[in-house]
């Protein structure tokens, strides 16, 4: 076992040849990859082909059909025999066709959704596939991420991991960077190591990859880990209840068959065989593959509009969404913030004016034209705002422009501070941060802290003017008590000003009166009411023994939130800074398409009410009212909660927790709720929605594991498309419902109705084979290709609970089975009534006529509601493709001597065969008229 806990960074380094500041070259790295192989654990999830072959054998129909072929051999009926065994193979093989495909487009999708790293190579942060990592490879771990392959940590700030995959342990372990000195240290308690599979839960820190793949301690054990079953959908269950009840229908038509046969003194041998055929003709084989095939092509598509289905079944409960609830930032607006305005006590400085000029060139100057009477107000706040701040501006040489990196909020404070002549980098020169209270989505603030007493020998080499320029403006600041260290805090401004008891006056702290704080709270109220969003500024200067608290190395300060505590108390109010943050211009449209779906959408956010309704107006999310809290959330109770989940549209100052509330009461009241997430602590509600929907841009890894489906784009607009996806995906599974069972339901009642009429059997097994053969395979795999119904996006979701045969689908299936079966023989009894002695013609004609009504119907069933005239023939090309195809193989059948004597078939006259295809369009006819019925009544209801 490896001790590289034992020995101190340097050590570390040495030994795996990199460098903390440069990291490894992309040519060393590859170098390094060729010696040890990708960065992957060796995947044992996921069936392989010769299960997934096997899967197709092991089925009660392969084994009916198995029994047949060994009766028919047993009875010495050869031809029959070799039929039923083509079946067998051919069934196989399509099924087995289609199942590998399904599982290889799994297989890639989940490739997909795999974490990507951020890795210093070259000097440069990258972003990586974890795949590509090597050792030696210098990995930065920030909140939210999975840690990718086992690192010595090389910095810590607060960085906590929890480790329970490796440990069992859920509680985060605080990590450290210096060695350990036992070198026996159990995996929980090596503090600086970070190992691949746990998760960062707060704080971040820079590792050095020492144990890729399969040496990581994960891969130690990753056997255990990789049994993951994936589970059959709601519906698949429901189908799989449907082919065992179809099972048992089977045997007792065996019974039944094979009895009524005897006791009418037919051949012993043909019955047996017949009630056999029969049997297999009473099951659905196809239904499994082909509602795995219509989910994993509605999961394509979705991918194709940019929606990652992480789960299966997420397809098809996606069709049957009810309620959206929806983050604002980045998913209903752009996440393009700008700061617009600053204010501060006495002033407000309006940049609205300057966005609209030229970017560069942008200096302090400007603000003088507008006659800012406190300077150094305005100043201060910048500082702040680009201190206490995780984004950087980077300079791209290739375009001669900067762009900001990190979190929009914060890139839109660096690039204000910027612009007003306060960059970022030399503020972190002048003010190094030294600690930090990292911001958490339910605090809603955060802080850092910064050496301000000039770094020894600064002074003096600082002729650079511009420095000297950023002193001059700072001055207030630092010479603010003479304090060595300056806490910096901003959040959203309920939160800070609870926090403040002081407010930045004329370059002088002033105490924080009633008559300040209704001041500040009018400034930040109008702004929010034009949907801005809108951060607080606060300061104060600390001491060395404060400092160490946050830092967590008094003993009594363990933990950092106690020692965020300890330092954002008695702070100074600077100012505000308000960003607009424009809606996507495509997620009004989609909030449109929603209502008219009969969806409700939900926004939920944790921004201010007055922001948040401001949005909500502006999309139609919400037309008035007002925004519920997180705060009044807390206090209500569950009966209370229920009420208002199903009025209120906008949550406003919502923490993670209250998600989880919302949920689950949305869930009570019987919606099915999709929930969308980023953070580290969105997974349980993720995980508690049907629908965990995680962002593929913002999101932690955290909540994109926790998802059902990531949006590529962050966008609700492609949340809406999923849904149609999967609305689209549901139906063209129950549209071959109803096309294969009506078939086998037309098969049966010819072979029923027959004795009544006194005819000996109408179809022979090998007819009824092929039959089956034919229609269940080609035709209906079609159907799942078939594109959305006009109104998919124009009806309500079906109820999630709704049976297989509901919306009057079992009585489809009996009234146009009847039909098919009566039409058949009706032919076959005016030829047998002709002609009774000439066996082969009739049975020809009724076997002829069912084969081709199924086609009808397979042309009719594509649309619920639309006639196919209106859909046009050419719209779905392999479902006619598999027509045109049976119908040839149907005349080969007929026609070809040696198919003859195989299928026992006669050449049928011109008009014979001109009535048939005649007839067999009945069926068609009868279910066009039928949609036509249903659209009329409901036109005029
Ligand atoms: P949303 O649900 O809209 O994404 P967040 O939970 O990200 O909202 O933010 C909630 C509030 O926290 C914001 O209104 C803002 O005032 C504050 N806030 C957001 N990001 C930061 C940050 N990086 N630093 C400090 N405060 C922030
Ligand atoms: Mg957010």
């Amino acid at each position: 076992m490896s001790d590289w806990h034992h020995k101190d960074v340097a050590a570390v380094l040495r030994e795996l040849d990199s460098d903390a500041d440069r990291g490894l070259s992309d040519a060393e790295a590859a170098k390094r990859q060729a010696k040890v192989g990708p960065n992957e654990l060796r995947e044992t999830g996921g069936r392989s082909a010769l299960v997934i072959l096997w899967d197709q054998l092991r089925g009660a129909m392969v084994l009916l059909l198995v029994v047949a072929a060994g009766v028919s051999i047993y009875l010495d009926e050869y031809a029959d025999a070799g039929v039923v065994a083509a079946i067998i193979v051919l069934n196989a093989a399509l099924g087995f066709a289609q199942d590998y495909r399904a599982e290889k487009a799994l297989a890639a999708l989940k490739q997909m959704a795999k974490p990507t790293v951020k890795v210093r190579r070259d000097g440069v942060v990258k972003e990586l596939s974890s795949r590509d990592l090597a050792p030696g490879d210098i990995v930065l771990l920030e909140t939210g991420n999975y840690v990718s392959a086992d690192c010595r940590l090389l910095e810590s700030m607060n960085l906590r991991v929890q480790e329970s995959t490796l440990t069992g342990e859920s509680e985060p372990v605080e990590k450290q960077v210096e060695p350990l000195e036992t070198e026996d240290a159990a995996l929980g308690d090596r503090r600086n190591m970070a190992y691949m599979g746990t998760v960062v839960t707060y704080g971040h820190g820079v590792g050095v990859v020492t144990e890729i793949g399969m040496q990581t301690e994960l891969g130690h054990i990753a056997h255990s880990l990789q049994s993951v079953k994936s589970e059959p959908t709601p519906l698949q269950r429901r189908l799989g209840q449907l082919g065992r009840t179809l099972a048992l229908v089977a045997i007792g038509i065996i019974v039944v068959v094979f009895l009524v046969g005897v006791l009418r003194s037919q051949d012993i041998k043909l019955m047996l065989m017949t009630a056999l055929s029969m049997a297999v003709a009473v099951v659905p084989e196809g239904l499994p593959a082909v509602a795995t095939v219509a989910l994993a092509l509605g999961a394509r598509r979705m991918f194709q509009r940019r929606a990652l289905i992480r789960k299966l079944p997420a397809v098809e409960t996606l069709g049957s969404v009810t309620t959206i609830c929806s983050d604002k930032t980045g998913t209903l607006t752009e996440n393009r913030m700008t700061v617009t305005v600053i204010d501060v006590v006495g002033d407000r400085l309006d940049l609205t004016e300057q966005l609209q000029r030229d970017d560069t060139g942008l200096r302090f100057g400007e603000v003088h034209q507008q006659q800012v009477a406190d300077e150094s107000a305005f100043s201060v706040l910048l500082a702040a705002a680009a201190l206490c701040n995780d984004a950087e501006l980077e300079y791209d040489s290739e375009q001669d422009q900067y762009h900001s990196l990190g979190d929009p909020t914060e890139a839109a404070l660096v690039v204000a501070a910027a612009r007003l002549g306060l960059p970022r980098d030399r503020l972190t020169r002048m003010l190094p941060r030294v600690a930090e209270a990292p911001f958490d989505s339910e605090r809603k603030r955060m802080t850092t802290v910064h050496h301000a007493a000039p770094r020894n020998g600064r002074e003096a080499d600082s002729e650079d003017p511009e420095d000297a320029e950023v002193r001059r403006l700072l001055a207030p600041l630092l010479q603010l008590d003479d304090a060595d260290y300056l806490a910096l805090t901003k959040g959203a401004v309920d939160t800070v000003i609870d926090v403040c008891e002081f407010v930045w006056i004329d370059g002088e702290p002033q105490p924080l009166d009633e008559k300040m704080r209704t001041r500040i709270q009018q400034a930040h109220d109008g702004l929010a009411e034009q949907g801005m969003r809108i951060l607080g500024f606060a300061l104060r200067p600390i001491d060395e023994q404060e400092l160490s608290r946050l830092q967590g190395d008094s003993p009594a300060g363990e933990q950092t939130p106690d020692g965020a505590e300890a330092i954002e108390r008695e702070l100074i109010f600077v100012g505000l800074a308000g960003m607009i943050d424009p809606p996507r211009p495509e997620a009004r449209e989609a909030v449109e398409r929603c209502r008219t779906a009969g969806i409700r959408p939900v926004m939920i956010t944790g921004d201010h009410p007055l922001t948040a309704m401001h949005v909500g107006r502006q999309l139609g999310i919400a037309a008035d009212g007002e925004a519920v809290t997180g705060r009044r959330l807390a206090e209500m109770s569950s009966e209370q909660l229920k009420e208002q989940v199903e009025k209120v549209s906008v949550f406003a100052r919502v923490a993670p927790a209250h998600k989880l509330q919302i949920v689950k009461a949305l869930q009570e009241l019987g919606h099915v709720v999709a929930m969308t997430g980023d953070g580290v602590n969105d997974a349980p509600a993720l995980k508690q929605a049907h629908i965990g929907v995680a962002m593929g841009i913002t999101g932690t890894d955290v909540s994109k594991e926790a998802a059902d489906i990531v949006l590529l784009d962050d966008n609700f607009a492609t949340i809406v498309n999923a849904v149609e996806e999967g609305r689209k995906a549901y139906d063209n599974i129950r549209k071959f419902v109803m096309y294969t069972m009506t078939s086998n339901a037309g098969e049966v009642c010819a072979m029923l109705l027959a004795p009544l009429l006194g005819m000996p059997l109408p179809l022979l097994p090998i007819q009824i084979l092929w039959i089956n053969l034919v229609t269940d395979g080609l035709p209906g795999l079609a159907l799942a290709v078939e594109p959305a119904e006009r109104n998919t996006m124009r009806r309500a979701p079906y109820p999630p609970g709704e049976h297989v045969f509901g919306r009057g689908m079992g009585w489809d299936v009996v009234w146009i089975g009847l039909l098919m079966g009566a039409v058949s023989l009706a032919m076959g009894y005016w030829a047998f009534l002709d002609d009774a002695e000439n066996v082969a013609r009739w049975r020809t004609i009724v076997f002829t006529v069912l084969t081709l009504s199924q086609m009808g119907n397979a042309l009719a069933v594509r649309s619920i509601s639309d006639s196919l005239f209106r859909l046009g023939l050419l719209t779905n090309l392999p479902l006619l493709g598999s027509v045109v195809l049976t119908f040839v193989l149907q005349m080969v059948l007929i026609y070809y001597p040696p198919m003859q004597d195989l299928f026992k078939t006669t050449a049928l006259s011109g008009t014979e065969l001109a009535l048939c295809l005649v007839l067999s369009t009945v069926v068609f006819w009868a279910v066009e008229a039928r949609k036509l019925f249903v659209s009329l009544r409901s036109r005029s209801a």
